[in-house]
């Protein structure tokens, strides 16, 4: 009994067991393992400190009484738990100061009946050894309110673990997306997203097929003069869609297969035709050199008109074509021209077997070196504040230094001046051109002084058009399929002739087909 008021008299320990008290969570059976675990614990530290055998009887007490000590400890918290529901804390504490001296006169009573006689060297031992204040601070972590605060832990972790993992989902889903936006973007289902201060313009042919292009408003009204330029030129309603923050602007740009196999069948028949006889095509003279006059004679034969062609070349870089137009009247001659030039500097099969083809043509300004090297100066990114791609006005008729004949003339308020892709469409198929339409031909810049000549001095600036060129999708798209027509075709009648099973050998040839 005097080993047990030990316990409970101890002013560490009073709180741990106040702490038990009001945790209401704790189980009593619970409490008296852990205790008793804790006694036994303390019981066996207390032999490793003994130096005499008054010191090893009480470590053996403590051992023996273990359960005792701790069945007792724990009655003591269940009783006034009890109490506590029905008492105010003032009267709890009460309690345990009342439970605390009833058990130390019960514990002076019995004085008689202990084990041993436990003089001051024995409560010295028990009390002050390194044991006894390892087991105060092993009381004290199971009396602290561990499983509520680790329930909280874990709600917390829980929280922050779900949060993670939506935020890790989030970005995993929207890299996902990305790329799968980039390679549609790519692979010309998906139309890129409309850059700021850019216009997105919207038409169809009156061939059926769909196009989307991005021109620049550098004032305001541009993108309707744009939008006007264009309808005029296309011959059909062109719908133009602004920037806008909350949006990128993209649509999905659907397969169209019949316009697919249209395309490759006009690619094909274009290569394998005869190109028509120098007689039939306006002359290009290459020695022809016209100055400009200020003051013509009025009986003097008209202007040589030429067009100036940047194009890719495999030793300059890029170089330029410069093809005389005076006998052209209207846009469809004009690209029955384009054509004819192009195919003759790239060659009829050539073009085709490169599996290249003239994505975009586009206006352009550019600098001719003597070398007979172009450097284009693209419209994106050179024309910054306003588009340059068509000369200024100083430089067009009717000024006095005019070398060139456009209309209207540089520099524009929304540019391109005409876009790329209608151009290169044109260029594929004339006949999409209104049939008298000179709207491209107004606006092409044609130098009216004769070929223009690079000095050694500085490069010579000038103005024309240049072929932008790229993988040409439709004929490679064909190289794949007729690949897989040609090996599903032989896988089929090798198995037929082997394996003598027709049936099952072209149904693995359609599988390979439907997969292609
Ligand atoms: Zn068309
Ligand atoms: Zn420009």
């Amino acid at each position: 009994e005097k080993l047990l008021a030990l316990y409970q008299k101890d002013a560490d320990l009073i709180p741990l067991y106040r702490r038990v008290i009001e945790d209401t969570s704790r189980e009593p059976e619970r409490l008296r393992r852990n205790s008793k675990r804790l006694f036994k614990k303390y019981a066996r530290s207390l032999k490793g400190e003994e130096a005499d055998e008054l010191e090893f009887l009480a470590s053996q007490l403590v051992s023996l009484k273990a359960a005792f000590l701790s069945q007792h400890i724990v009655e003591v918290c269940v009783e006034i738990a009890a109490k506590l529901k029905k008492k105010t804390p003032q009267v709890v504490q009460d309690s345990i100061g009342d439970r605390e001296n009833e058990r130390n006169d019960e514990g002076e009573q019995a004085t008689s009946v202990d084990d041993i006689n436990c003089g001051d060297l024995f409560r010295e031992f028990v009390a002050s050894s390194i044991a006894f204040n390892t087991f105060r601070t092993e009381m004290a972590n199971l009396a602290l309110p561990k499983p509520s605060r680790t329930t909280k832990k874990v709600v917390v972790d829980k929280k922050d673990v779900m949060e993670y993992v939506q935020t890790k989902t989030a970005v995993i889903a929207g890299r996902i997306l990305h790329i799968l936006k980039e390679s549609l973007v790519a692979t010309g289902y998906l139309e890129p997203p409309l850059k700021p201060r850019m216009v997105r313009l919207r038409w169809e042919c009156r061939c059926g097929e769909r196009f989307t292009a991005d021109a620049r408003e550098y004032e305001a009204g541009g993108a309707s003069e744009l939008t006007a330029s264009a309808e005029a030129l296309i011959g059909s309603r062109v719908t133009a869609t602004l920037h806008s923050t909350n949006s990128s602007n993209q649509k999905l740009i659907l397969p169209q297969p019949r316009l697919w196999l249209q395309r490759v069948f006009a690619r094909l028949a274009t290569t394998f035709k005869r190109p028509p006889s120098p007689s039939t095509l306006p002359q290009h003279n290459p020695n022809t050199t016209v100055t400009h006059a200020p003051q013509e004679p009025p009986l003097q034969p008209p202007k040589l008109l030429h067009l100036l062609a940047c194009m890719r070349s495999a030793q300059l870089g890029k170089s330029l074509h410069q093809a005389s137009i005076a006998a052209i009247d209207t846009d469809r001659n004009l690209f029955r021209l384009l054509r004819d030039q192009f195919r003759s500097h790239r060659g009829r099969f050539c073009t085709l077997l490169s599996l290249k083809k003239v994505h975009g043509i586009s206006f352009v300004k550019f600098n001719l070196f003597a070398g007979g090297s172009v450097e284009v100066r693209h419209h994106s990114p050179c024309c910054e504040s306003a588009c340059e791609c068509i000369p200024p006005r100083a430089r067009v008729e009717p000024s006095h230094r005019a070398e060139y004949r456009c209309s209207p003339a540089g520099p524009l308020r929304g540019g391109p001046p005409v876009l790329p892709d209608i151009l290169a469409h044109f260029f594929a198929r004339p006949a999409c051109i209104p049939e008298h339409n000179v709207s491209i031909l107004n606006r092409l810049p044609k130098r009216i002084c004769g070929e223009l000549q690079g000095s050694a001095a500085e490069p010579a600036e000038g103005w024309g058009i240049y072929y932008q060129e790229g993988w040409d999708g439709d004929i490679i798209a064909m190289v794949v399929f007729v690949m897989f027509l040609v090996v599903s075709l032989l896988f089929g009648v090798l198995w037929a002739c082997l394996e003598m099973d027709v049936q099952g050998a072209f149904g693995v040839s359609a599988y390979i087909m439907t997969a292609s």
